[in-house]
């Protein structure tokens, strides 16, 4: 039977390449994001032309009720839900120094960021423990997105930093939580990745990967990496490591001498 992967803010950018990845793997889709689907056509249609079934959701992961309804809608369509991928997030708007920033970007990206992944995977989890407990040969993992900013301090963005920090403990905990339904909970660290996200500051990091010093491996991350890697854990190839953090990050946070 396929596996039913839902992953958040699937329609571009890193989630778009982890998606696509889990549609090769053989995963059916479950793409959420906030723009209406008619926005998102053509990332369905690739993902499908990869033979994947896909079911777009329109939710907002900040919501509480937004994530009920969506979990309402995958239940009424495809029964079951083996993969989650925290995927959705976003930046400040715009970059302040840690000494001026306000509380409303603060609160906006706790709540994107951290608060939504956070009871996202509570309701999830909850489900995949009803799903293994009547089904022996069921097959479960949780991915959680964050960045190389959960150990990285950048003060032009510390509440981004602390929403991925806050990510990192919550990969801990609910791998701890959910280690004796057998559901694996893994973290991803990606670097800098080439995605809408970072269009704004294409300049800064194309001079500091240029520069060299910054990345061991001197190039943009791509979402394919990201998925790639997102892959594999789906694949169960790191079975036997719940909790762990994978690094996509080009070598950016190897201490050198
Ligand atoms: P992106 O291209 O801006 O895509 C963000 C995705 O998140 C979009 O699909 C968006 O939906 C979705 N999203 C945003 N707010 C949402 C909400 N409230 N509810 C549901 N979906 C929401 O960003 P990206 O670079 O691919 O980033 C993906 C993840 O990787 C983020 O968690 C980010 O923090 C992390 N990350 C990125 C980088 C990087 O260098 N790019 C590095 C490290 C970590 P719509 O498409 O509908 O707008």
């Amino acid at each position: 039977m396929k596996k039913i992967a839902l992953v958040t803010g699937g329609g571009r950018g890193i989630g778009l390449g982890i998606a696509s990845h889990l549609a090769e793997e053989g995963c059916d889709l479950v793409i959420c994001g906030v723009r209406e689907e008619s926005a998102v056509a053509a990332a369905l249609t690739a993902l499908r032309d990869r033979g994947a079934e896909v079911l777009y959701c329109r939710a907002d992961v900040s919501s509480s009720a937004g994530r009920s309804e969506m979990l309402e809608e995958i239940k009424a369509h495809y029964g079951r839900l083996n993969v989650l991928v925290n995927n959705a997030g976003v930046a400040p708007s715009v970059r302040t120094d840690i000494l001026e920033a306000d509380e409303a970007s603060f609160d906006r990206l706790m709540a994107i960021n951290l608060k939504g992944p956070y009871f996202l995977t509570q309701a999830v989890a909850k489900w995949m423990i009803e799903q293994q407990q009547s089904d022996a040969a069921y097959d479960a993992c949780i991915i959680n997105v964050s960045s190389i900013s959960a150990s990285v301090a950048s003060p032009t963005r510390g509440d981004y930093c602390i929403t991925k920090a806050g990510v990192g403990m919550a990969t801990q905990l609910y791998a701890v939580r959910l280690g004796e339904f057998g559901i694996p909970v893994y973290e991803i660290r990606p670097g800098i990745i080439k995605t809408d996200m970072t269009a704004g500051v294409t300049e800064k990091y194309d001079r500091l990967i240029g520069e060299g010093g910054i990345l061991v491996q001197a190039r943009w991350g791509l979402p394919e990496d990201v998925g790639r890697a997102a892959a594999m854990l789906v694949r169960g190839d790191l079975a036997y490591s719940t909790g762990q953090v994978l690094m996509v990050d080009g070598g950016f946070t190897l201490q050198r001498l």
